[in-house]
């Protein structure tokens, strides 16, 4: 059996833990490897490294810092067959996919190139007599990264490349659900030249999550996963006086108005409900169809999803693939049961999916579509990350913003519509981090930021962008006068330009 380690200090490290978790093939269903999991000393050793290795990496010029990631982005492009084909091993999500998640983390690295240019302080000259002022962005420390299963490559590129460019020191604890994709780029970022210990691969579980959580040389917590996990994250991080940001779930409403032009809402709502099997965070889990349209949007998505093409995501020509353990299934299942049982009408019913042959042990399941959701069942209320769309009926466009608004979630939001005054107003009224207009997956590009609002985000920072050099960086600022030809006085008043 392949056993699959952590990456610490420019190789592969075993630790003590005898603990390991099993990693599958969610096509297949077979399990693939076993990750060693991380005791609390393994994290405390890893994070003494990163810290040794801050003391001289903080002080590599951002250019040369920038050299280093240039090289990366390159080794990235070279081997992005290879990472695609991890992904989709361990995660099931179909190819394309997983190389346009690739390629949304490749643009931040991108944009971590411009360090130099983003590290750029402010200067003023003679905020007094002879007195200059200047700001400046200085590298944190230890930061570490604590991500889900759903974007093995993407997500924590939402993190380290920054964080590094930075002059920061990064640990990684990815999902030990998928963790190859990210030990193969620790790889590859040693291969472009990073110094050991700059960036660390930690494989674990609560454990290790804990020991970074208490270290008190880790300065700065990215997290993102599920809500409960994200809240505990950042009460904790608080607690051990870290920075933190920790993004967490969603249930992301798509707004289909009457004017909408219905084929493209329904093409969009396709992509963006069942792509990656719903297992997006910025996923379309609800469709709003205001006014007298839901029962053509119903009919027309219904089509459509019965035509899905589902399959392991090496296949050729398939829209989705599995899901990522037999354990999410039976969650995402149950939630179909639960739909059932709570009145909505199974418009689709993807738990009668008949497996592909010769992958009868895979994860798979159906794409499913319910309609007459209401507001108080659990199926609305309660993120399912599955291939499950929900319709809302609401009678107008203040109904559907009402609801929106009133949702526990505020991570993304599309609007399909015509009119730009229902456009602006909706933009500007709804209570959401990420919106979109005739858009159905708003994903905010690398230099702009990434982040929900409401219980999808705990924290002040959003993620890349500018919010994200604000993150991994604080601000300094100086204040200097030289002594030549001033007299010396002591002035016992607050000093000010009076
Ligand atoms: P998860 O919360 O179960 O796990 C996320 C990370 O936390 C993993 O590394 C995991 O090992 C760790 N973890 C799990 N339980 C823990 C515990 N009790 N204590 C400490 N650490 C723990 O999430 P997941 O199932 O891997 O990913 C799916 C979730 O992530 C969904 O809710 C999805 O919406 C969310 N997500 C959010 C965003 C966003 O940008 N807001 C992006 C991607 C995914």
């Amino acid at each position: 059996m392949k056993i699959i380690e952590h990456f610490v200090n420019g190789k592969s490290f075993s630790g003590s833990s005898k603990k390991t978790s099993e990693v599958f093939n969610p096509a297949t269903g077979e399990v693939s490897a076993k990750v060693n999991l991380a005791s609390k000393k393994d994290v405390d050793d890893v994070v003494a490294i990163a810290t040794k290795a801050f003391v001289t990496w903080s002080q590599v010029p951002p250019l040369q810092r920038a050299r280093i990631l240039f090289k990366f982005k390159e080794l990235i492009e070279k081997n992005s067959d290879e990472l695609t084909k991890i992904i989709v091993s361990e995660h099931g999500k179909v190819y394309d996919d997983a190389r346009g998640s690739l390629t949304r983390g490749l643009e931040v690295v991108e944009f971590a190139c411009g360090i130099p240019h983003l590290l750029k302080g402010e200067f003023t000259e003679n905020v007094g007599t002879n007195v200059d002022s200047w700001s400046i962005r200085q590298p944190l420390g230890v930061c570490a990264g604590i991500t889900p299963f759903n974007f093995p490559a993407m997500v924590p590129m939402w993190m380290f490349p920054l964080a590094i460019a930075c002059g920061n020191t990064f640990i990684l604890k990815p999902s030990e659900k998928d963790p190859s994709c990210p030990l193969r780029l620790a790889e590859l970022l040693k291969e472009a030249g990073l110094p050991d210990g700059v960036f660390n691969v930690v494989n674990g579980d609560k454990e290790s999550v804990d020991a970074l959580l208490s270290n008190p040389n880790v300065s700065a917590i990215s997290f993102v996963g599920s809500t409960p996990i994200a809240k505990y994250i950042y009460e904790n991080a608080a607690k051990f006086e870290k920075r933190v940001q920790a993004l967490g779930g969603a249930k992301n409403h798509c707004v289909v108005m009457p004017d909408a032009d219905l084929d493209q809402a329904v093409a969009g709502l396709m992509g963006a409900a069942y792509g990656s099997a719903g297992e997006r965070c910025m996923a379309q889990s609800v469709a709003v169809a205001v006014g007298n349209i839901a029962d053509e949007l119903v009919s027309k998505l219904t089509k459509e999803v019965n035509n899905l093409r589902i399959g392991p995501g090496l296949d050729k020509g398939v829209d989705m693939g599995p899901l990522v353990t037999a354990q999410h299934l039976e969650k995402v299942t149950s939630y179909i049961d639960l739909g059932v049982k709570e009145g909505a009408k199974l418009v689709v019913d993807g738990r009668k999916f008949k497996k592909p042959q010769g992958y009868e042990k895979g994860f798979y399941l159906g794409g499913c579509l319910f309609d007459h959701v209401k507001e108080n069942m659990r199926i609305y209320k309660e993120e399912i990350f599955g291939p499950v769309l929900s319709v809302v009926r609401a009678k107008n466009f203040n109904e559907a913003v009402d609801l929106i608004n009133r949702h526990e979630f505020g991570n993304g939001v599309s609007i399909f519509t015509r009119d730009g005054d229902s456009a602006r107003t909706f933009s500007s009224h709804i209570k959401v981090g990420m919106v979109g207009i005739n858009i159905p997956i708003p994903v905010p590009m690398a230099f702009h930021s990434f982040g929900g609002w409401k219980r999808s985000l705990f924290g002040d920072q959003h993620v890349h962008g500018m919010e994200g050099v604000r993150f991994y960086t604080k601000l300094k600022t100086i204040t200097s006068r030289w002594p030549s030809g001033i007299k010396a006085t002591s002035n016992f008043t607050m000093p000010t330009m009076n």
